[in-house]
């Protein structure tokens, strides 16, 4: 057989080559950002159209190149970085390999300007898929400047793989705050389709978070500090208290780069135990600064994995540090996890009058096991304004027929009746629902048992109200007496615009939102004054989250995250009225069997299948 291997041609191993260097626009971003830093740039912007579609361009006042140089870069396996294989033991810089300009090149169109001081005049190069197109002599700045255009010109699977603008900003801005908050000492200006998002001044590194973050951020940071032989730990937790819903203000750094480590995050989430709830994420920003022999950051040139020689140490050493700065700013011991602020009474209750005691239902009690011996709790005394949420039902009348229950709480009626109620209707929900283990709203219903998951139901019931709400136009809003001053971040301002008409048409009122500081002057009634914050918070997030799935419409995806943040969860007590409620409003939806992420609400336990136990 004849010889078949063949050397490919540079422009294809390029190509090849920059598939795994350049994933999305973020992935250029990244690389042009590293390459400015590791020139000693003192400022550097970031200018991005499109979400980096159109175009991503980086401007740097570091050493710049040379005409050779500058030609060079592009080269494969080019750079200034490393000479040995020694040099790969003690890196102090971000790149190494020599390959993203390359990379970048063979699938953009790039036009590079760099000046170095020596130098009164600058070159300019353009490169349109690996080939030089344009070369000359250009005045311009010392430093660098890099634009990328048309990125996957040239492979458009790829370019048709890319998400909406609005996620590869959000990818982009992903890595922006990466690099920006190791370098606090370098200023960052980010333009995005024109108009500055972000303005850094150079500062210290909590200042550098809060002017990512927003200013509420700074009082929210408690400091980290701790050195020992195998690491220096610095940098920032978040009070307990503003630990969120969703991932996002996780960040480590070793050695001044972004890693993720699953492990080491276990480790803060460790600390933070007994000061949290479980699905709730604590924020951090911490800066691990290790012997870069120690550490082998060389897997793969786009992930953020990294190896510790001695992960297990660096666990332990970094869990104890964080409890020891939330023990010594006395953050730990004040949280009151009983309150939730998304069950604090609606609007609507608290004008009403107070109404009678009720019975909560034990949560343990089993129906089934229900002799004359009767039950060993008959319930306890329970304020109405404490889990007053069925207030959310109000407006959403069930016209379905549940069959008159019977079965449940039967035999306890006489005994009940007597003890607690002088209200007759009451007696009547008693005998038609009740909540297993906080879990599930049980009932009857013809065919048999019908057993309701409270969390997913609520979930739906709230999406169909929002949806139509957010569609019609008719949320009812609650005028607060004083307005409510929130801080927002400059994204999330972005996106607090962008949802902005949706909100109002479900209840919320702005007076404006230009500033960092927003005036809240109205809420839907379902979102009590106290969780405005929080709720506007996990809403914008999920909204960021939500909004890959291209396929859903900005009404949907409010709907669902609104849901989602305010319906009754697992875990809450209901009582009887809230069942009813629960078991009312949930047939009168349109898709009573799924909740809006497609989980199944609620399942019937049929008599036949009751029977077969007993057979
Ligand atoms: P690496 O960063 O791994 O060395 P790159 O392909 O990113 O590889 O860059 C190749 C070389 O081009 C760098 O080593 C550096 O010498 C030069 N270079 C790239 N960007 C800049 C910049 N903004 N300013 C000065 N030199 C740069
Ligand atoms: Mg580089």
């Amino acid at each position: 057989m004849a010889d078949i291997i063949k050397l490919l041609p540079d422009h294809v191993a390029n190509q090849i080559a920059a598939g795994e260097v350049v994933q999305r626009p973020a992935s250029v971003v990244k690389e042009l950002l590293e390459n400015a830093i590791d020139a000693g740039s003192t400022t550097i912007k970031l200018i991005v159209k499109d979400g980096g579609k159109a175009l991503i361009q980086v401007v740097d006042n570091g050493i710049g190149m040379s005409e050779t140089d500058a030609r060079l870069s592009f080269e494969r396996h080019a750079t200034s970085k490393i000479s040995s294989a020694q040099d790969l033991f003690n890196l102090q810089t971000k790149g190494f390999r020599g390959e993203a300009l390359a990379s970048i090149a063979a699938i953009a169109h790039v036009d590079m300007q760099t000046r170095t001081e020596s130098k009164e005049v600058g070159t300019q190069l353009k490169i349109e898929g690996s080939k030089i197109v344009f070369q000359d002599v250009v005045a311009t700045p010392i430093g660098t400047s890099i634009s990328v255009k048309n990125l996957f010109f040239n492979i458009p699977a790829r370019r048709n793989f890319l998400k909406s603008n609005q996620v590869e900003l959000r990818h982009i801005t992903d890595e922006f705050h990466r690099v920006a908050l190791v370098h606090p000492n370098i200023e960052f200006h980010f333009y995005n389709n024109g108009s500055e998002i972000f303005n850094l001044p150079k500062s210290k590194h909590r200042q550098r978070i809060a002017h990512i973050f927003g200013s509420k951020m700074e009082s929210r940071l408690v400091p980290v500090n701790e050195e020992t032989e195998v690491v220096k730990i610095s940098g920032f937790i978040c009070k307990p208290e503003f630990a969120k819903k969703s991932r996002g203000e996780q960040f480590f750094f070793a050695n001044n780069r972004f890693i993720k480590s699953p492990y080491l995050h276990h480790a803060v989430v460790a600390a933070f135990e007994g000061l949290i709830k479980q699905d709730m994420y604590p924020g951090y920003f911490l800066y691990l600064d290790v012997d870069p022999a120690s550490i082998d950051i060389n897997i793969h040139p786009t992930k953020t994995e990294v190896k510790f020689d001695d992960e297990n140490t660096l666990y332990a050493i970094l869990r104890s540090t964080i409890k020891h700065s939330l023990g010594q700013f006395n953050v730990a011991p004040v949280l009151d996890f009983d309150h939730d602020p998304n069950l604090d009474t609606p609007y609507a209750y608290k004008e009403k009058g107070a109404t009678l005691p009720k019975v909560t239902v034990d949560p343990t009690f089993n129906p089934f096991q229900n002799t004359s011996t009767g039950r060993s709790s008959g319930g306890s005394f329970q304020k109405k304004s404490s889990k007053g949420w069925e207030g959310l039902y109000e407006g959403l009348e069930s016209d379905v027929d549940i069959e008159a229950f019977s079965s449940v709480a039967i035999e306890s009626e006489g005994e009940v009746q007597g003890t607690f109620y002088s209200d007759t209707d009451l007696e009547e929900h008693l005998a038609t629902t009740f909540q297993l283990r906080r879990k599930y709203v049980v009932s009857t219903v013809k065919s048999g048992m019908l057993v309701i998951h409270q969390n997913r139901a609520h979930e739906r019931i709230l999406f169909e109200k929002f949806l139509g709400e957010i569609t019609v136009k008719e949320g009812v809003s609650q005028q607060l007496l004083f307005p409510l001053e929130l801080n927002f971040s400059k994204q999330e301002l972005v996106i607090l615009k962008e949802i902005k008409d949706s909100l109002t048409n479900i209840g919320f009122a702005f007076e404006s939102l230009e500033e960092e500081t927003v005036k809240v002057t109205g809420v839907p009634l379902v979102v009590p004054e106290s969780g405005i914050g929080t709720v506007l918070d996990r809403l914008i997030a999920d909204y960021q989250d939500g909004f890959t799935d291209g396929s859903l419409s900005q009404a949907e995806v409010l709907a669902k995250v609104l849901s989602k943040n305010l319906a009754v969860r697992t875990g809450e007590s209901l009582d009887q009225e809230s069942q009813q409620a629960l078991v009312n409003n949930l047939f009168a939806c349109k898709e009573p069997n799924l909740s809006p992420f497609q989980k199944l609400t609620y399942t019937i336990i049929s008599e036949g299948d009751i029977d077969k136990k007993f057979s």
